[in-house]
C-alpha cells in the first residue's frame, strides 16, 4: 500500500452533533433526524433525502467542529503520514465541508470533496480520480469508509483496497453481499490491516 484515503463522515468524524444540529435548525428534535436518516439508509436513499422528508434545506452553515473527529483519527492520520504513506481526504460533502477540513491543518497530502471534484461516490469518476492524485496504481490505493454502497463496493470494483470502518448508522445497517474488503472497527487498526490485503 502506498496511498491511504479517507472518507469524511462517520470515518473521521462522528457526525451525532452535526445531524442533531440540523434537527435544531429544522425544527425537530435529534431523534426525528435519527429516524429520517434510518429510513434514507433502508430505501437506499442520498442522505440529502432527509431534508425533504422534513420539509427543510440541506443548510450549508452547518459545518463540523474539531471536537467531532472520532478519537482515533488525528492520530491515524499523523501515524500514517508519518510511515511515508500518501494519504487524502477525500468524501461525499460540500465545499464549506471541504473548506473545514482544509482549515485544520491536517497531517495530510490532500483534502478533496465530491463537490470541488464534480464527481461524487459512488461513480467510477470518484475512485479514479482518487486513483490519480495518489500517484499510484489503483491496487496500492485504500480506501477507507463506513459505507457498503459508496465506498466499499465502488472501491473495490474500481480496483482500491476497500476498508470498512464499521461505526456510524450506514455501516451498522447497511446489509449486502460481503463486499471482499477487509473491515475494521477502529482507526488503530491502520495500517497493521494492510497486512491481510
Ligand atoms: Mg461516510
Amino acid at each position: 500500500m502506498k496511498a491511504v484515503f479517507f472518507d469524511v463522515g462517520e470515518t473521521l468524524v462522528d457526525e451525532t452533533r452535526y445531524w442533531a444540529e440540523h434537527a435544531e435548525r429544522l425544527g425537530v428534535t435529534p431523534h426525528v433526524v435519527w429516524a429520517a436518516l434510518g429510513a434514507t439508509i433502508s430505501r437506499g436513499e442520498h442522505h440529502r433525502r432527509v431534508f425533504e422528508l422534513l420539509g427543510g434545506e440541506p443548510g450549508d452553515e452547518v459545518v463540523y467542529s474539531p471536537e467531532d473527529f472520532y478519537p482515533d483519527a488525528l492520530p491515524c492520520l499523523e501515524r500514517l503520514h508519518g510511515a511515508g504513506y500518501f494519504v487524502g481526504i477525500a468524501g461525499n460533502q460540500s465545499t464549506q465541508l471541504e473548506e473545514w477540513a482544509r482549515g485544520q491543518e491536517l497531517p495530510v497530502d490532500v483534502v478533496a470533496s465530491s463537490a470541488s471534484w464534480g464527481v461524487e461516490k459512488p461513480s467510477a469518476e470518484f475512485f479514479a480520480r482518487v486513483v490519480a492524485e495518489s500517484g499510484a496504481a489503483p491496487y496500492e490505493v485504500a480506501y477507507v469508509g463506513d459505507r457498503l454502497d459508496n465506498d466499499v463496493v465502488p472501491a473495490r470494483e474500481a480496483g482500491l483496497v476497500a476498508v470498512q470502518i464499521r461505526r456510524g448508522p450506514w455501516a451498522h445497517l447497511q446489509v449486502g453481499p460481503e463486499a471482499g474488503g477487509l473491515r475494521i472497527r477502529s482507526l488503530d487498526e491502520l495500517p497493521e490491516a494492510f497486512d491481510g490485503a
